[in-house]
């Protein structure tokens, strides 16, 4: 059992993972949740203890709507509790819209929008039993302001912003809070293959993200901002003033 327990989606790796080693410095026991790696994910899990934390990942593939609820009651066995959940688990499958398939559409907007439905509503429901509990989602500046040749995450990292707002008034009395974090371009490896270079020219910072500039706005978020709920924080060095 825990004191405080705090769920990443796709914690074992790039933003996941940065956001998974603030929160137990922030003294959370932790639950990352990964697709398939497993050797990042043990890693990750080896890295979290070290900080003298509970730390456990668990397997399941946040787009499916039964692998999503068994693992979230396997989470609750374990720890009895959730108090933070970051809903960050994502994909991209990119193309232009008129080319897009079908297959790439449904992947990514399972992926990254319905997954946050399946792994919320059986988080919530522990929330509200503890009357307390606080969600982020991991939007995208894209889910802002679109963009060329990502007709499916846009339309996915968008939805997730209505997700937010509208839970953020539904928990807000049950003492839930929900937030979303919208990142400009990170390094990690959803952006390995990209030509970044030519991206600063267009970031008033001048530079890429790295995933602890956001792992510090999702700590902020989920523990700190108390009388904040429904926002969208936009970390992206300025890209999309
Ligand atoms: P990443 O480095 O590719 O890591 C993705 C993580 O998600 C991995 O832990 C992966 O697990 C997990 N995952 C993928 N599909 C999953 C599934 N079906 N079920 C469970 N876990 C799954 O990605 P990232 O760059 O850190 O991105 C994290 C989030 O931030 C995503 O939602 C992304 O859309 C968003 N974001 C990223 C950027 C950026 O520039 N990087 C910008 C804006 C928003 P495995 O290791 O097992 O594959």
């Amino acid at each position: 059992m825990s004191e405080k327990l705090a769920l990443v989606t796709g914690g074992s790796r790039g933003i996941g993972k940065a956001c998974a080693i603030e929160l137990a410095k922030a003294g959370y026991d932790i639950a990352i949740n990964y697709a398939g790696n497993v050797d990042a994910a043990n890693k990750t899990v080896e890295e979290l203890k070290a900080l003298g934390v509970q730390a456990e990942a668990f397997k399941f593939d946040v787009s499916d709507k039964d692998a999503a609820a068994a693992g979230i009651d396997e989470i609750i066995a374990k720890f009895g509790r959730i108090d933070v959940l970051v809903n960050n688990a994502g994909i991209t499958r990119d193309g232009l819209f008129m080319r897009m398939s079908d297959e790439n559409w449904e992947a990514v907007i399972n992926t990254n929008l319905s997954s946050a439905f399946y792994v919320s509503q059986p988080v919530v429901k522990v929330m509200m039993k503890q009357r307390s509990g606080a969600i982020v989602n991991m939007s995208s500046v894209v889910g802002v302001s679109g963009n060329a040749g990502q007709a499916n995450y846009s339309a996915a990292k968008a939805g997730l912003i209505g997700l937010t707002k509208t839970l953020a008034k539904e928990l807000g009395s049950r003492g839930i809070r929900v937030n979303a974090i919208a990142p400009g371009f990170i390094n990690t490896d959803m952006t390995k293959d990209l030509d970044t270079s030519k991206f600063t020219d267009f970031i008033p910072l001048k530079r890429l993200g790295e995933p602890e500039d956001i792992a510090k706005a999702v700590k902020f978020l989920a523990v700190d901002a108390e009388y904040v709920t429904g926002q969208v924080l936009e970390v992206d060095g300025g890209l999309i003033i």
